[in-house]
């Protein structure tokens, strides 16, 4: 667009018009800022691209939302530093729009939303170098080593070809210092190459051949396959089928028809990539031997491995694209559909920054992009059944398990009559005692971490507090530590109280450790694995563990709500849920709503091979009606019984919310400022105005948490309260922060 005007009348030349670029910024400004574009950046400059800018004193990273060619403002202007993008722009058009409309959903700056969407990579100024793995093999050669660690060391890379720095650290502990050593001596040599970043290599994956689908498959995959006679239309769809009947193998069909006959691509969603390396291989199963090209993406990768497979996104590169909730950003340039496996997990929701859903924005995006989005679940969210309810998706229902395979039978253990505390119930340790001599798998539940929730003092009652948290902390024996499961403060325990001097101090509760501990008492031979947050730290533990089921190497599993998703273990006939009651008790709207679906989804573990399954429930409250509804897999009914309480009390899915949270290291400002943000909220005709009432955790590292929870029969009105966010922040005192979660989920 360069314009050079031959200036005969001297006098007045004519600024030349210029190229202006708006830049969505990294930091926390409201719009995009406009800089002009210097004349050498003119023909390589495109929206989506990455570039330096100044701002202030400082220079800053951010986006190109939109050229334009400038007007009297460009003397105004400063220039744009630096193009940081060099052939291919971090983003698409498309991926731009998407994400301007995200920030104005969510009322988030446009430029923190693009960085939220970015890889970490390619929010910095040098994008990481591609990664080199470190490997080790030995040479052969003979020596005399001294220490245990080097003697190790020594024979582990020996027993293996080529054994990689991560595989060394996994097995020897601090191996480097003898590493060292061994180098020295000749004894190993060590070689550099670039990874192929791909967290499930090594995998065995052999190639399948698609099944013959069920009636109710063949049904839903008709409706969802785009007809390519027709113009490409927005196509929202609810796949409602029990656990084990086929939704992925729909999946499958579908995205083979986009990607095979539309010669598009598609984007496969699903709670936490850790957790279902088993859909993973299915799809390269399935695709792979055909060229097909699968490109993962989860928060488990590190910035170099998330950073090259956005790269190979850019360039096209990839045909299906699986990950976990940021994946939805994923910059696919001709994307045909999205699939939202599980589509009722919380994970699609980020707790923090940007509090997006990525369920919903699937299908803000299948909308902008007019193209088909397929939620499917066991036990849809009740906001995405009522939605399809009222006509807005299409449902489609497999209601019954593939190769005619029953559900589970769920039984519910009374455990009310038992005064003193029980952890496992005569009915559940017989009954695992028979799978164990049918040489079978289960699967226990247990939603707690660690030894004890608490460790309390025997005389005063008082139990260890985080002094950052208004929350115990967790009692774990194995490393005697006490930690705080929300900021990961952990001290040693003390051995008197520090209130009353009191010298008897004992764990109180029961959490995954100490199960699998007193699993291990009952069942001294049996093999008894955890799956937790805990257990699953390092990188690829968790599938490591997956693994170790499949081969049935494990006869227990123990484990949180890990346990219950969207794992497919075929000898797994027990499943027990330790405590129901933790669940049903929670202090929220949807408690009953989660554990409805922890249920069904822990349940539907069971009985997928060829041995029926069975289900036992354990509970205090055997009356309550959810768990009646989990007995008989009865989702319909579980909607029947509490889509009408919301409707009474106005909250989802027959309302919207909105949390506004203000928080500060000083109790005082924090709770003045939230009175005076209500002031300015009410009275208002649409909006209901919940409180100022201090958070459920009223102090979380160190800050005091006040919410307003805003409901409104409609969205409107929430967002005209968001367009009031600058008045708000400058009403409150500096410092207090004001945070807002658009839909919250969690509200503690
Ligand atoms: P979901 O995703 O609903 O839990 P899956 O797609 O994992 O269900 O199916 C459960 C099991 O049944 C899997 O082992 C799958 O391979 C098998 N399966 C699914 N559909 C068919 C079919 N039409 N014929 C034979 N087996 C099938
Ligand atoms: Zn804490």
């Amino acid at each position: 667009m360069t314009c050079q005007h031959s200036s005969e009348q001297k006098l007045t030349p004519p600024p030349p018009p210029q190229l202006c670029a708006e830049v969505a910024v990294f930091a926390p400004l409201l719009q995009p800022l406009s800089y002009v574009v210097p004349t050498h950046m003119e023909e390589i400059l495109h929206p989506g691209m990455r570039v330096r800018v100044p701002l202030g004193r400082r220079s800053a990273i951010g986006v190109v939302v939109r050229l334009r060619p400038s007007g009297d403002e460009q003397w105004q202007l400063k220039p744009v530093s630096a193009c940081l993008d060099e052939e291919v722009a971090a983003l698409d058009g498309a991926s731009v729009a998407f994400l301007q409309r995200v920030s104005a959903y969510y009322s988030y700056p446009p430029g923190l939303t693009i960085k939220t969407a970015l890889p970490a990579g390619l929010t910095r100024q040098k994008a990481p170098a591609a990664i080199q793995q470190v490997h080790y093999r030995s040479t052969g050669k003979e020596a005399m080593l001294r220490g245990a660690t080097q003697q190790a060391l020594y024979t582990f890379i020996a027993s293996g070809q080529d054994v990689a720095m991560e595989e060394i650290r996994a097995n020897v502990p601090h191996p480097h210092a003898a590493l060292k050593r061994l180098e020295a001596l000749g004894l190993v040599t060590r070689t550099e190459r670039v990874s192929s970043r791909d967290p499930f290599v090594g995998l065995d994956i052999g190639s399948d051949i698609p099944p013959v689908l069920a009636p109710e498959q063949k049904q839903a995959v008709a409706a969802i396959c785009p007809d390519s006679k027709q113009p490409p239309v927005f196509a929202p769809f609810l796949l409602h089928g029990v656990t084990g009947s086929g939704k992925t193998e729909v999946y499958l069909h579908v995205i083979a028809h986009v990607v095979q006959t539309q010669r598009r691509q598609a984007l496969v969603l699903v709670p936490e990539i850790a957790l279902t390396p088993q859909l993973v291989k299915r799809f390269r199963a399935r695709f792979e031997h055909q060229g097909v090209r699968i490109g993962i993406l989860h928060s488990g990768m590190s910035v170099a491995e998330r950073h090259d497979i956005w790269r190979e996104i850019n360039h096209n590169r990839i045909e299906i694209v699986i990950g976990a909730r940021s994946a939805v950003f994923a910059p696919l340039q001709n994307l045909g559909m999205v699939v939202v496996d599980e589509e009722h997990d919380e994970s699609y929701k980020q707790g923090e920054g940007l509090r997006y859903n990525a369920r919903d924005l699937a299908l803000l995006r299948g909308q902008m992009l007019q193209i088909p989005v397929v939620l499917g679940s066991a036990t849809p969210a009740l906001t995405s059944f009522e939605r399809a309810r009222a006509g807005h998706m299409t449902l489609l229902s497999l209601t019954r398990r593939a190769l005619s395979r029953p559900m589970p039978a769920v039984e519910i253990v009374d455990l009310s009559g038992i005064k003193e505390p029980c952890v496992l119930g005569e009915q559940m340790l017989s009954a695992l005692k028979q799978t164990l001599e049918a040489g079978e798998q289960a699967v226990l539940l247990l939603n707690r971490r660690g030894f004890s929730p608490y460790l309390l003092c025997r005389d005063c009652g008082a139990a260890f507090r985080c002094p950052n948290c208004d929350i115990t902390l967790t009692w774990y024996k194995s490393k005697a530590r006490l930690k705080c499961n929300y900021c990961d403060y952990t001290q040693a325990p003390e051995e008197i109280c520090p209130g009353c001097g009191g010298a008897t101090i004992e764990p109180q509760g029961v959490g995954t450790e100490q199960l699998e501990h007193t699993l291990r008492q009952y069942f001294p031979t049996a093999a008894i694995a955890r799956m937790d947050r805990d257990s699953t730290r390092t990188k690829g533990s968790q599938q490591r563990l997956v693994d170790q089921m499949e081969k049935r190497e494990v006869d227990i599993l123990v484990g949180t709500q890990m346990v219950a998703k969207g794992h497919d273990f075929a000898a797994v006939t027990l499943v027990g849920v330790v405590d129901a009651d933790a669940a049903l008790n929670f202090p929220d709207f949807r408690a009953a709503e989660r554990c409805f679906s922890l249920l069904a989804q822990v349940a539907g573990r069971a009985g997928r091979g060829s041995v029926p399954g069975r289900v036992l429930v354990q509970t205090r409250t055997p009356e309550n009606p959810v768990l009646e509804c989990a007995l008989n897999h009865d989702y319909h009914a579980f909607c029947a019984q509490e889509l009408p309480m919301r409707e009474l009390l106005g909250y989802p899915p027959y309302g919207y919310l909105l949390n506004m949270i203000c928080s500060g290291l000083n109790r005082v400002e924090v709770e003045q400022g939230a009175e005076k943000l209500s002031r300015l909220l009410q009275p208002h005709a649409q909006v209901e105005v919940l409180g100022p009432a201090p958070c459920p955790l009223f102090r979380l590292r160190n800050r005091y948490r006040v919410q307003i929870l805003l409901k409104a029969a409609t969205r409107l009105p929430l967002h005209q309260v968001l367009t009031r966010l600058p008045e708000f922040n400058a009403a409150l005192p500096a410092r207090v922060s004001l945070m807002v979660d658009v839909d919250p989920l969690d509200m503690m």
